[in-house]
């Protein structure tokens, strides 16, 4: 017998998943960029702390990972009408906002001209370059990427 779901409910269920998944994403990739990234995987991680000469890092791979991750889950969510699909959005949906903000705004992967006047953004632009100054495993500062204390807020000089 198949059991009949409350669409609606089933709906708001799996967007509210997503968001926490979302939400999680952030802390999950602080955590792995300070210990896992700039420990036992440092040796592909590096590869995004000094200039390569082709447009692909090793550490892209971490990206791709996370991609493969989402799909199956979204695979499993569909099939058994289960949460996988929510925590599969929600690293999908992650992945796509990490990489406007990381590859795009902060490192310009693809060439885009614009300044941005959002104090959050250019808070998230300067710890990240802070995060950069340092070249080595250890140590560095701001592992976030969607978040940054406002001990990095970028002050205003002269008038405003
Ligand atoms: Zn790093
Ligand atoms: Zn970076």
């Amino acid at each position: 017998m198949h059991q009949q779901i409350d669409l609606p409910m089933y709906m708001a269920l799996q967007i509210l998943t997503a968001l926490g998944t979302f939400l999680l994403m952030e802390a999950w990739a602080w955590f792995m960029h300070k210990y896992l990234l700039h420990g036992p995987l440092w040796f592909l991680h590096k590869t995004h702390h000094r200039p390569q000469k082709t447009w692909w890092e090793w550490n892209d791979l971490v990206s791709l990972l996370y991609g493969v991750a989402a799909a199956l889950c979204i695979m499993h969510g569909i099939e058994n009408q289960a949460y996988t699909l929510g925590i599969g959005a929600g690293i999908a949906l992650y992945g796509v906002v990490y990489f406007i903000f990381h590859d795009i705004i902060i490192h310009r992967r693809i060439k885009i001209r614009y300044r941005f006047e959002s104090s959050y953004i250019n808070r998230l632009i300067r710890a990240h370059k802070m995060h950069h100054k340092h070249l080595g495993q250890n140590p560095s500062e701001a592992y976030g990427f969607l978040y940054a204390t406002s001990k990095y807020d970028v002050k205003r000089t002269g008038n405003s």
